[in-house]
């Protein structure tokens, strides 16, 4: 090999690894990037990471910003778009159609990462774009992993998903997909884009999928003890013959701004600050995700639930999906009179919060939540019971995590996006109440949070898993 400088020999005289971030769009995708990034640069390896500015929401722009003021020895990769005419797709999701962008644009990054020193030996990238890295990665002759940002159950379906439509009578419509090792997943638990192959979500999650196999690893933010089926079954090759190596490595601990703004967001009359003024396990925490827009009807019925409920409660009300775009008012959707009734007891807001620290405070004693994989994550983290009300996408996948791993309860026959039934309030606040009641609920969740401690503790299994992925890249490359 050349000459290599002292900086660039590891410990055993190997070439210190640099990795090539390159990640997607939206909070649930992003945030876990830069979790683990502030995770992987504890250890010996140098880091770059693909910006495309400007990003979709501004909550992804402010930790963008934080991560780099955070971490001054990560290096910024600036990367443009090519132009993107969005009207190809008429009413498409704002991060859908930035996934899309991304991918077209991707034919650019070859250049971008072979003219960085020191060498890239690595790209570590997101699922929605694995298809255009990949090949670029295998060009260069770097390792290419993937860092998944739901559950080991989702990575099965996404990499199992192609091979079930390969064996499916051509003309047959999507069923129930029976995912080897794993387990069944009824048609209605898919994420609803899937039942139409024609569409620009379910294209780009085929070609993705395929490629899954192709790559040197999969990094999932999961832990052993939450998923020990799928992980298994994924790592055996019984989801798919020759699948690469997977390090279960969550949960990702959040970052050292992550806390630093939410004291900040402690001041007085904040939302924070009342939650720490309440009495223990009193509190159930609303929230539908960063990018989740319930109907307006269906928001007045939670609200007419939590009221009936008789409990506390803290709720992130997002009545629209991209952030800066949120103008409807809170008053305007809520109705009259409500916010005055519940004052004192219930607190609503638009505004970011940090769910971490919510979920870790004592006086959260249940979670109502569409099952976003990084918000049962947390709640895992927390020991907090989650009452799982999917909205969309692969909630109902993470739902059936929640169910089997006692994280806390789904309600399967609650309606989702596209299912036109509203869940009434009565049958909500019944639901908050009983669950509110519920010790042995309560015990089981305490439970999980018990082995996310032992799992990322030094020696646990996601420990592990980081030091495995590290010496992965060590490994000749
Ligand atoms: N996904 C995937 N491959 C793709 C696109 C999406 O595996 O090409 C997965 C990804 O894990 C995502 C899930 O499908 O979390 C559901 O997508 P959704 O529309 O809910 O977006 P998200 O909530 O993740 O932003
Ligand atoms: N989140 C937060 N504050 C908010 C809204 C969301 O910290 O006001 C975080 C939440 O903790 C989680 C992520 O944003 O880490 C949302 O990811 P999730 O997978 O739960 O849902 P998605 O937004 O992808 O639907």
């Amino acid at each position: 090999p050349a000459v290599l400088s002292s900086g660039e020999l590891g410990a055993r005289g190997h070439t210190r690894p640099h990795v090539v971030f390159v990640p997607s769009a939206g909070m649930g995708h992003l945030l876990q990037f830069f979790r683990f990034i502030g995770a992987l640069s504890a250890h010996d390896v140098d880091i770059s990471v693909v910006t495309v500015f400007p990003t979709v929401s501004a909550a992804e722009a402010d930790h963008f910003a934080a991560l780099f003021r955070d971490y001054p020895s990560v290096r910024r990769l600036d990367f443009d778009l090519l132009p993107f005419d969005a009207s190809e797709f008429p009413g498409g999701d704002p991060f859908l159609l930035r996934w899309e962008a991304l991918r077209r644009s991707l034919h650019l990054l070859g250049p971008v990462i072979a003219g960085v020193t020191p060498r890239v030996t690595a790209t570590v990238t997101d699922v929605t774009l694995v298809s255009h890295v990949n090949p670029i990665a295998k060009d260069l002759g770097i390792q290419c992993h993937v860092l998944y940002v739901s559950s080991a159950a989702m990575m099965s379906l996404v990499s199992y998903f192609p091979i079930y439509l390969d064996n499916k009578d051509a003309g047959a419509d999507v069923g129930d997909v029976d995912i080897p090792g794993v387990r069944r997943l009824k048609r209605s638990w898919l994420p609803q884009p899937l039942l139409d192959l024609n569409k620009l979500f379910t294209k780009q999650f085929i070609e993705n999928g395929r490629e899954m196999v192709k790559t040197d690893g999969v990094l999932i933010n999961t832990f052993d003890a939450l998923e020990p089926v799928a992980l298994a079954a994924l790592r055996d090759g019984k989801v798919v013959r020759g699948f690469p190596p997977v390090f279960a490595v969550g949960p990702h601990s959040s970052l050292a701004s992550e806390a630093t703004k939410s004291a900040a967001a402690e001041a007085e009359g904040s939302p924070m600050a009342w939650l720490r003024q309440q009495p223990a396990r009193s509190v159930v925490y609303v929230a539908f995700g960063s990018r989740c827009a319930v109907s307006h009807e269906q928001i007045r019925e939670i609200a007419a639930g939590l009221e009936a409920s008789g409990s506390r409660f803290l709720w992130i009300l997002k009545t629209t999906v991209v952030d800066r775009d949120d103008d409807a008012g809170i008053r305007d959707v809520l109705g009259d009179g409500f916010l005055e009734r519940v004052r004192g007891r219930g607190v609503v807001t638009k505004a970011w919060v940090d769910q971490d620290a919510v979920l870790r405070d004592p006086a959260v004693g249940l979670f109502l939540s569409h099952s976003g994989w990084n918000s049962v994550i947390e709640a895992a983290t927390a020991g907090v019971p989650l009452l799982a009300w999917p909205r969309g996408g692969d909630h109902r996948v993470a739902a059936t995590v929640v169910a089997s791993s006692g994280v806390g309860v789904w309600m399967e026959q609650w309606s989702w996006d596209g299912e036109e039934w509203l869940v009434s309030g009565e049958e909500i606040g019944g639901k908050v109440k009983e669950m509110m009641a519920d010790a042995g609920v309560r015990e089981k969740a305490a439970k999980v949070g018990e082995e996310v401690a032992k799992a990322v503790a030094v020696g646990g299994t996601s420990h592990t898993g980081i030091l495995d992925f590290v010496a992965k890249l060590k490994a000749t490359t």
